[in-house]
């Protein structure tokens, strides 16, 4: 019942969401320090050590990219340009944003990038066994959607109106 409340109030965030297309997470291979970089950042990194490295250094190459949504303890972002990246939270993830939001609840007129950030909560929440979380999800959800541009909210009651007039 829960579960599927919350994956009504992201169907609504769709519209939104999907204007936001966040670019997969790549990383360095064969060195490094393990972080989440975009594309273009990735191979800058790689290409500069390449050409400074000396003959003992290892080369490094660009690594990942096949996973559009990789499953992340929080919001992925590039370390270099700090650009948002395709994720989707874990269960420790979703608490964590669910505090982000409860402090900074979203603000209208709700941006994709904002948007992406809520349907993930609401993804993995839909998921979850904790009362606590299914609630503080639904009611984020709920803020975000009444935060939505004009344009985007699809209101049924309105429908109903228009077709009466
Ligand atoms: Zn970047």
């Amino acid at each position: 019942m829960s579960a599927e409340n919350l994956l009504e109030l992201a169907s609504r965030l769709e519209p939104l969401i999907s204007t936001f297309n966040p670019p997969p997470v790549y990383w360095i291979g064969n060195g490094g320090e393990g972080l989440d970089y975009c594309f273009a950042c990735c191979k800058a990194l790689v290409d500069d050590h390449n050409k400074k490295r000396s003959a003992t250094d290892a080369k490094w190459v660009v690594d990942g990219g096949w996973d559009a949504q990789r499953e992340n303890d929080g919001p992925a972002s590039c370390d270099a340009c700090s650009k948002t990246l395709g994720y989707t939270l874990t269960q420790c993830g979703v608490a964590q944003e669910i505090d982000h939001f409860q402090q900074h609840p979203p603000t209208s007129p709700l941006d994709p990038d904002t948007a992406y950030a809520i349907g993930a909560i609401l993804d993995e929440a839909a998921y979850s066994d904790c009362a606590e979380v299914v609630d503080a999800a639904m009611k984020i959800g709920a803020a975000a959607i009444a935060a939505l541009p004009e344009e985007l909210i699809s209101d049924d009651s309105l429908d109903c109106d228009t077709a009466a007039s």
